[in-house]
């Protein structure tokens, strides 16, 4: 395997939150980050979610990752930003987390890098992680079918019995909006659907579906409802996090911290059979700049000023 010569270049964040990572590899700055869901300890649950490409070529309307892309992330590349995190806190690459979930879903849509499948193919063997979940998160991209279809048959090898979680990012239930928001060529949501009765397995965990949740959203659970299966599926619904491009494309979030305990259509989820919850992450997050892409994004940019010692965590975006 080719050596990724990985270069840190600061972190930012909280120990007891979430850590980002920028670094540079072969020149090009990838962002990984590894998080903590409070009050639940690092022994119970650590995630890790690392990029698999250079910015992105999708360019979906609130995600800062798809400002620019420069190309897809190697298996070695993958792998360092991985074992980065994994070394510094199990520097004998065993890890007795129950819950370890590694998620790619950073910058990147992961269906476009054939490396995401060796990667996965990997793990298992690379480290000693009873606990160990993949989480793959996509919005279903027309030219991701295959890598989709051979995932198949890798997590049912690999990781059967629930140890993995797949995501599908589908945002509106109209398909205007969807193509809108994300691209013209994506699934719409019956092929989403008939993929899923090919991927689910007894024993697996629910398929996700995704919807980041503007103010004006279309969001009809019943259309939800007649073409996905309650006990195959759930909702996670998330706010729009305030990145640039989601601030440039006007999009609000339609999740805020005051509405998130009353928010109408968990309910209207629950009701037509679903398990359906809001997903908010931290909304201290959104202040410190984590969101996806966000950071690398700004280093880019040259909107993001780095002191010299990776070792502090006091790293400070400009504006
Ligand atoms: S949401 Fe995913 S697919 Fe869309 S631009 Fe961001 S990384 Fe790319």
């Amino acid at each position: 395997m080719k050596k990724v010569i990985m270069e840190l270049l600061g972190k930012y964040g909280k120990e007891d939150l979430a850590i980002l990572y920028i670094a540079k590899q072969d020149d090009k700055i990838v962002e990984f980050v590894e998080s903590l869901q409070p009050p639940i300890p690092r022994e119970e649950k650590w995630v890790l979610v690392i990029s698999t490409m250079y910015g992105c070529p999708v360019g979906c309307l609130m995600c800062d990752a798809g400002e620019y892309y420069h190309g897809k992330i190697s298996t070695e590349g993958m792998l360092e930003e991985i074992d980065f995190m994994i070394k510094k806190r199990f520097p004998d690459g065993k890890i007795p987390i129950p819950k370890f979930k590694i998620q790619f879903a950073r910058m990147g849509e992961p269906s476009l890098n054939k490396d995401v499948l060796e990667v996965l193919r990997l793990l298992p063997e690379k480290y000693e992680a009873p606990g160990l979940m993949p989480c793959l998160s996509t919005i279903a991209p027309n030219k991701g079918a295959d890598f989709l279809d051979e995932l198949i048959e890798l997590k049912n090898h690999f990781y059967p019995n629930g140890n993995f979680q797949l995501q599908f990012s589908i945002h509106s239930t109209d398909q205007e909006e969807r193509e809108k928001w994300m691209t013209t060529n994506i699934w719409n949501l019956g092929e989403i659907a008939k993929f899923g009765e090919k991927w689910y397995t007894k024993g697996d965990r629910k398929i996700t579906l995704n919807f980041a949740v503007a103010e004006d959203s279309k969001i009809n659970p019943e259309i939800v409802a007649h073409i996905f299966d309650p006990e195959k599926y759930w909702i996670k619904l998330t706010p729009i996090n305030p990145t640039s491009k989601a601030m440039d494309n006007k999009l609000q979030s339609g999740i805020t911290v005051e509405n998130t305990e009353v928010f109408p259509l968990v309910k209207e989820f629950r009701k037509l059979g679903f398990s359906a919850a809001i997903s908010i992450g931290e909304w201290e997050e959104n202040d410190i700049g984590t969101n996806c892409g966000q950071f690398a994004t700004q280093y880019t940019n040259g909107k993001v000023s780095i002191r010299e010692s990776y070792t502090t965590t006091e790293y400070a975006l400009s504006d």
